[in-house]
């Protein structure tokens, strides 16, 4: 056997399973097809952390309960942003409050501690910049925000370094399943495993005796359902302090979450395509004033229906298939990977590693340090003087860092998502650039080999003879 395990996919479900799994003793590999891990995870670096009393769904329910449990120790350790800040949902019509009461004895009998259900009047003492004319209200502290990138990354970056394979750039043809374990046909290798965990979102090839078969895992996009995203900038007045959710009804919401780094981001779910005016209407019925001036960037996409498929009634062939959406799916990540580690364990005859390391090798964050100890660093290495990223404070000394550390960036959005550079007020319009040329320089590339996200994203197309720099 090449591998006792194999990983498709290196989203956060992935990592984290690479993660749990790292604590054994198997020889793992973990195939993505991207330039980088957690390619997919989120447009940005804030994911909200739920606490199982929102859903109607027993399982995910306690899923997520677990997950988040699971993630804000993680969180700790591994030093990525994690902030317990609670969530609001607010409603000012009869049928909303129904729900909310619905939802508030949910999470009584399923025994969710710190959930509460409040008159008018107490939703505006937690939130006074709520604009609309709420009748009540379901608050519940559990809710925090963590950095999905940085979640996704620490979890690969400690699995290698106890040393699961990252293969990159490699993309999963087919699954043959053998007499004993099977074979996974990439574009570039024939890998034989015991075991193979996928987590391709998409359709992948079986084939049994020699037989191919299609298995198309269906697009669950409800298209007639939108969600248009405002980043919205530091500088705004009127910003909420929790998340906070008002539902109109059963098509459309507005949702306000205060950014893991700055500003905050404000989604809208409506039944058709939104004009950027017409977001900020649906926005302003919620807070106050929100203007153009006030949006950084500006996200879209249709909004998926729950889908969520976590099959591991094939583990005594040895095949676990993970796939499907989820508006939690990270929240559930960690409870997942752990879930899959225990049944694989129980399943192979396996020890634990007692060399792991369940540490994330040290990240200096000039933003975060004080002005001794930013001394102190800087008379080490003068490039944690240096900043690139005036917005948000990062210096050349973060950005090299993300490159030579393990799975370290290749991409210009891999070194954005590692060090936060480019997601600032001004969205990367003053430091692109020299991100590119630290890029080139540390990988020992022509600059215009050097790529944004993908092989299909050239950043410079070709040299023109009057610049010298490139
Ligand atoms: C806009 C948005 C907001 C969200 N907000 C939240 C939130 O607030 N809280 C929360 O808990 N969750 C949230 N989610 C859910 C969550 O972000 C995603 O569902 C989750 O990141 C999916 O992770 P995954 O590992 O399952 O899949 P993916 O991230 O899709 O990972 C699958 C990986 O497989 C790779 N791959 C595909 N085909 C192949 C192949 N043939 N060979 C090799 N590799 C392949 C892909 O490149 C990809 O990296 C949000 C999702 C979206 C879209």
């Amino acid at each position: 056997m090449d591998y006792d395990i194999l990983i498709l996919g290196g989203g956060i479900i992935g990592c984290a399973v690479a993660y749990e799994l790292s604590k054994y003793n198997f020889n793992i590999a973990l195939i993505e097809r991207d330039y980088d891990v957690a390619d997919d995870v989120a447009f940005f670096n804030t994911a909200i952390v739920y606490d199982g009393s929102e859903t109607s769904d027993d399982v995910m329910s306690g899923l997520e309960y677990i997950g988040s449990n699971i993630m804000r120790e993680t969180c700790e350790r591994f030093n990525v942003p994690f902030k317990k800040i609670g969530c609001l949902r607010v409603v000012s019509d009869e049928n909303g409050i129904l729900k909310l009461e619905e939802m508030y004895e949910r999470a009584k009998r399923r025994g969710i501690e710190g959930v509460y259900l409040l008159d008018n009047k107490d939703v505006y003492d937690i939130e006074p910049n709520i604009k609309s004319n709420v009748k009540r209200g379901l608050y519940s502290e559990n809710v925090a925000i963590v950095a999905p990138f940085d979640l996704a990354i620490a979890y690969a970056e400690v699995a290698s370094d106890n040393g699961v394979n990252f293969r990159l750039e490699e993309e999963v043809l087919n699954i043959q399943e053998l007499a004993r374990g099977f074979r996974v046909t990439t574009n570039k290798n024939k890998f034989n495993c015991k075991v193979v965990i996928n987590t391709i979102p998409h359709e992948i090839f079986i084939q049994e005796n020699g037989k191919v078969e299609e298995q198309v895992i269906e697009e669950n996009k409800e298209k007639s359902k939108n969600m248009s995203y405002l980043l919205v900038d530091d500088n705004y007045k009127n910003k909420l302090n929790k998340i906070v959710i008002e539902t109109f009804d059963k098509n459309s919401f507005v949702i306000s979450a205060p950014m893991t780094t700055s500003g905050s981001l404000i989604g809208i779910k409506t039944t058709k395509k939104s004009s950027l005016d017409e977001s900020l209407e649906y926005a302003n019925r919620v807070i106050s004033n929100l203007t153009r001036k006030n949006i950084n960037n500006i996200f879209k996409e249709s909004y998926n229906k729950d889908s969520m498929l976590i099959d591991d009634s094939e583990i005594d062939r040895g095949y676990i298939r993970i796939t499907g959406t989820h508006y939690g799916k990270i929240t559930i990540a960690p409870a997942i990977a752990r879930m899959i580690c225990d049944t694989i364990s129980n399943n192979l005859n396996c020890t634990l590693n007692k060399n792991f390391i369940d540490k994330r090798r040290e990240i200096y964050k000039f933003r975060e340090l004080g002005k001794k100890e930013a001394n102190e660093i800087i008379a080490l290495d003068s490039r944690y003087g240096k900043i690139i990223c005036v917005c948000n404070q990062i210096s050349e000394g973060e950005i090299v860092d993300c490159i030579r550390r393990p799975l370290g960036a290749r991409t210009v959005e891999g070194v954005k998502r590692r060090t936060g550079a480019g997601f600032g007020s001004c969205q990367g319009s003053h430091c692109y650039q020299k991100i590119v040329n630290i890029l080139a320089r540390e990988l020992d590339k022509n600059i215009t080999e050097i790529v944004d996200d993908s092989k299909n994203s050239k950043v410079l197309e070709s040299r023109i003879k009057e610049f010298k720099d490139v």
